[in-house]
């Protein structure tokens, strides 16, 4: 079991040792994890949520659909560790990790655990934290997020389903996702409504 602060520790050697290709906003942001508020939230919020399992083959499946998803230049960017978490879950840290729990990354199902990460780097991106990798960014659907005022959640499914799809992934992935969390009985009901209204959105962008 890796110790929340060697997490922390290693988070700050990827920081200090960089990224070879150009510099994105999330390198400016993450000068600020050295600030200690932001390194306790960061640790409170993976302890609260199970802490940290050591699972190399886990992190490696997802770091390799990190980079499928984004290509290896914007891929450097982001981080992944595995949560000791027996539920659906992901989540974006704003200085590019990607948490996911060991059920979502040790599925079975590849399309499902991509969706996951799809739609966490769909924050990051939507929040500007990453740059949109250049396949995507002639989609003129990414105009069509920017332009709605949608909730971020919705904006971050959309996001996520264009990144699917420019890889060759089924975008119905992403609603296949939800609609196994909508059956969650450990989400609260107000959770698994808005679900259920994201799940309604894809409908629609889909049969655009
Ligand atoms: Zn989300």
């Amino acid at each position: 079991m890796i110790r929340v602060a060697q997490v922390i520790a290693l988070l700050l050697i990827t920081m200090l040792v960089g990224c070879s290709t150009a510099k994105s906003k999330m390198t400016t942001q993450s000068d600020g994890l050295y600030d200690r508020s932001m390194v306790r939230a960061c640790q409170q919020f993976i302890e609260r949520r199970g802490g940290i399992v050591d699972d190399p083959a886990s992190q490696q499946r997802v770091e390799a659909i990190v980079e499928q998803l984004l290509g290896p230049g914007h891929a450097c960017h982001i981080k992944v560790c595995i949560l000791n978490c027996s539920a659906l879950r992901a989540y974006a840290w704003s200085d590019g990790w990607i948490i996911v729990s060991k059920r979502l990354a040790r599925t079975e199902d590849e399309q499902l655990l991509a969706a996951g990460v799809a739609h966490e780097l769909g924050h990051l991106l939507a929040d500007e934290h990453l740059r949109m990798p250049d396949e995507s960014r002639g989609n003129a659907l990414i105009s069509d997020v920017a332009d709605c005022d949608l909730d971020s959640e919705i904006a971050a499914d959309r996001i996520g389903m264009i990144l699917l799809s420019s890889v060759g992934i089924d975008p119905d992935a992403m609603q296949r996702l939800l609609a196994l969390l909508e059956d969650d009985e450990k989400l609260s009901t107000t959770l698994r409504r808005g679900i259920g209204q994201r799940i309604m959105k894809i409908n629609q962008f889909l049969e655009k």
